[in-house]
């Protein structure tokens, strides 16, 4: 049987691109995606000097990245990924 699409409001087909990973050596933490996502997919974490993590306002962080908290809340808009400056996220069909 063949798969429904999904479709736009103007009954176009709409191909949604999920959440699939963030790259921590990649992402930089700007937390832009964070703000346009608006499904509480995201969450912002911090890493201290072993790369142990830590919450993202412990005085222990040496970095702070962005990962996937709720990943199965993602809709697929793919509005994180057009933000994203430095192309740390993967999205996936
Ligand atoms: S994934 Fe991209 S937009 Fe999100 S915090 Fe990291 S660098 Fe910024
Ligand atoms: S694809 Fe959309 S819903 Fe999914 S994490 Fe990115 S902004 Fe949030």
């Amino acid at each position: 049987m063949p798969e429904t699409p999904t479709l736009r409001r103007d009954g176009t087909p709409w191909r949604p691109l999920y959440v699939e990973a963030i790259d921590p050596d990649v992402c930089i933490g700007c937390g832009r995606c964070f703000k346009v996502c608006v499904h509480g997919v995201l969450m912002l974490i911090g890493l201290d000097e072993d790369d142990t993590v830590v919450a993202a306002d412990d005085d222990e962080a040496e970095r702070r990245v962005m990962t996937l908290a709720e990943k199965g809340r993602c809709i697929g808009c793919a509005a994180c990924r057009q933000v994203c400056g430095s192309k740390a996220l993967t999205l996936a069909a």
